[in-house]
Order: C-alpha cells, then structure tokens, then sequence
C-alpha cells in the first residue's frame, strides 16, 4: 500500500506507527512512497543525523492535494514585464540628473547622492562616479547613456547567474538550501522557485527545516500543494532542523527526485546558534546529495542592513547565489550592487512582488533599464 498518498485521517495514524518504531528503535523513520513501510536510516555513507532519533522529530512527507492549480507564467519574460516595479525613486533621482542642463559640481554632487541614497554602497558609487564623470566630460555618451552603461559593468553582467541543477528529470539529486533571517520572504521564495523549477521539468521535494517559526512548515506544505510537490516536514515545531533537512534528502534521493530545496531557519537572535545549525544542515544533507546551490535571501528594503546580515551568513555557509526579495517598489535597489561587490557572489533571482509568478532570474540589462525608465 502506498502510505504516503493516504489523506486526511489516515496520515495521523501513519505519523503514530512512525513515531512509535522511531521510538522504540530509536532510529529515523518516514512513510516510504514504494514500501508503504516505515524505513531505517540507509547505511554506507547516507547516515542519519545523531539527533534524528526523538519521536516529536521524526519527518513526515505531505502529500500534494492534487495538481498545480495553473500554469506557471514564462520564466524568461517575467522579468521584463515587471520591469516598472523597481524604477521608483532611485529613478526619479537620476531622471533629474539627466534633465540637467550643466554638469558641474553640484550634478556630480545629485549623483552621488542619488546612488548613495539608492544604497549601492560608498566604493561602488565612486567607482560608478568615476566612470559616468569619465564619459560624459570625454564627450563619449551622454550622460543617460553613461550612468546606464556604469550602472551595467558595475553589476557584472557577464556572472553565471544560472542554478547548476543539471537536466530536468535527470534524477542526478542536487541540493539546494534557502537560508536568510526570518522575514525576508524565504520560504514565499522556496515555494515560487519550487513552482520555477517544476514548470521547467524538474521533480522536487521540498523540505522544512524552519522548524523554530510557528505555522512556516505549513506555509510551505501550501507551497507544496500548490506546486504538486510533496513537502518533509517535522512532526512537532521544535524539531531539529537538519534532521528534517536530511530526511528530505533521503526521502528526494528514494524517489529518484531532481531537486531537494530546503528551506532553513532564520531566527537570528543566537548568530552563533544559527550558524552552527546552518553548517549542521550543509554537512547532514551533504551526506546525501550535493548542495549544488546555497541561496542567501535578503530583504532589499532593509538596504545596508542586509549586507551586514549577508556577511554573517556568507561566513557560516559558502553561498552560490542571492535572491533580493521585496525588489517592487524600493528606492533601495542600489543593493544589487553592495551585495555583489561586497559578497562576490551574483544576485540570480528576484522577487518583484507577493504573486506566485513574482520571482524573476536577474537580468542586469532588464533591471538597469528599469531603474532608469522609473
Ligand atoms: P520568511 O520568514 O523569510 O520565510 O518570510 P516569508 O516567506 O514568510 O515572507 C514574508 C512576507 O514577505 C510575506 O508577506 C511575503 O508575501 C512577502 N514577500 C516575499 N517576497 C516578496 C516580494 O518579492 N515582494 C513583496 N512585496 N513581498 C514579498
């Protein structure tokens, strides 16, 4: 019988049969799709993590209630069409700068404060500075032309900012982890990357490791209803994060899956804590599949803030890639570029709104356009 398509009811009396061989065995357990039976932890290499044994940890998939509900919108255009959600104030700055009629100190001074203002950082606003001052007092480009082609070079327009997943339905398990404070939009994230991936071929499983936020599992079980995906989640809130982590590993690996995407937990009161707990979660799903991906995810309308934040993670964890969420209608896009610089490690994707469509690769072309159309 395949236990873990039975709804409703039926999964309560699956979840107590697990819990009481995890307890009694004191070994991980979850309901087997092929079997129908409760599982030991694989042996060889795959190990369970040490704290996998309680009972009120032990991981339970949830079942997608039925097929996505729509087709997901075109990846490659989204960008493009939310073009005008991220112009706001930082463009009204520079179309003010532009609509100079002499570029003497003081528009050099407009400048300046447009791009510091717009958070782009203190290093790259000299630097982008320098280079507009260059062109235009060259007599090269006028001076839209030359913020637009500073603005380009300054965001490294050449960076992979692809996610290495290799091919749709390949079944070559890669991991990706989702890691950022709480609030940022992490798990809304997971869940449209999720919606991304399947509506480019690829199987998921989704895994929810946040597991100290109240009600995030169950945000993210909606995110895997809605996708069609099956989400591992903990039993109980409180449960060990890297447990759940490596339980939907093992759980992606048995089914042959694409893509594992956890998303991990943010509370960062305890920096230590977390960042312990975030190595803990690498290292137990490493044991499994490779994270091919880490993803920071950071706020862009905290600005500076955020890249305070991004360092202690970057410090904890080796980060791939960024997504800045809440890009619609900031005046702080200018954090693509701090981020970047400061990091070193491309911004691939951003959110540009709270529908489920609203994550878009990062197009620097499309966002500069964007910034200077605003
Ligand atoms: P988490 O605590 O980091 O997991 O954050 P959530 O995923 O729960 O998101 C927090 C809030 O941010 C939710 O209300 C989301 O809808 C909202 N949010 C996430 N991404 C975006 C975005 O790109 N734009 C806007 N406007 N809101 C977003």
């Amino acid at each position: 019988m395949d236990v873990s398509w039975i709804p409703g009811s039926a999964d309560g009396i699956v979840v107590a049969c697990v819990a009481i061989v995890a307890a009694a065995g004191g070994w991980w357990a979850v309901r087997s799709r092929r079997s129908g039976k409760s599982q030991p932890p694989p042996q060889g290499d795959i190990t369970a993590p040490p704290s996998a044994s309680a009972p009120t940890e032990v991981p339970t998939r949830q079942k997608p209630h039925g097929p996505p509900a729509d087709i997901p919108e075109d990846v490659s255009s989204r960008f493009e069409r939310r073009r005008a959600r991220v112009g706001g104030a930082f463009g009204a700055r520079l179309a003010s700068f532009f609509g100079r009629s002499d570029y003497d100190d003081s528009a050099w001074d407009e400048l300046e404060d447009a791009l510091l203002t717009a958070d782009v950082g203190s290093t790259m606003t000299e630097r982008i500075l320098a280079s507009v001052r260059a062109r235009v007092q060259g007599g090269e480009s006028s001076p839209r032309d030359a913020v637009r082609e500073a603005l380009i070079e300054a965001m490294d327009p050449l960076a992979d900012r692809s996610l290495s997943l290799g091919v749709p339905g390949d079944g070559n398990l890669a991991a990706v982890l989702v890691v950022g404070v709480n609030g940022v939009g992490k798990t809304t994230t997971v869940g449209k990357l999720a919606r991304v991936l399947v509506a480019e071929g690829h199987t998921v499983v989704l895994g929810a490791a946040d597991t100290f936020r109240a009600a995030a599992a169950d945000q993210l079980e909606t995110w895997g209803t809605r996708v069609g995906v099956i989400t591992v989640r903990a039993a109980k809130e409180g449960a060990d994060p890297a447990s759940v982590a490596f339980e939907a590993a093992r759980s992606a690996r048995a089914e042959g899956t694409d893509v594992v995407l956890v998303d991990t937990a943010g509370r960062l009161q305890n920096k230590a804590g977390l960042m312990d707990q975030l190595g803990k979660v690498a290292r137990v799903v490493e044991k499994v599949a490779p994270v091919r991906e880490t993803l920071l995810v950071l706020d862009a309308t905290t600005g500076q803030n955020g890249l305070v934040q991004a360092r202690v993670f970057a410090a904890a964890v080796a980060l791939t890639g960024v997504v800045l969420t809440k890009m619609d209608g900031t005046a702080k896009g200018g954090i693509v570029l701090a981020v970047q610089n400061s990091l070193e490690v491309p911004v691939k994707f951003v959110g540009l709104g709270e529908g489920v469509d609203d994550l878009a690769p990062f197009d620097v072309e499309g966002f500069v356009d964007g910034l200077l159309d605003g």
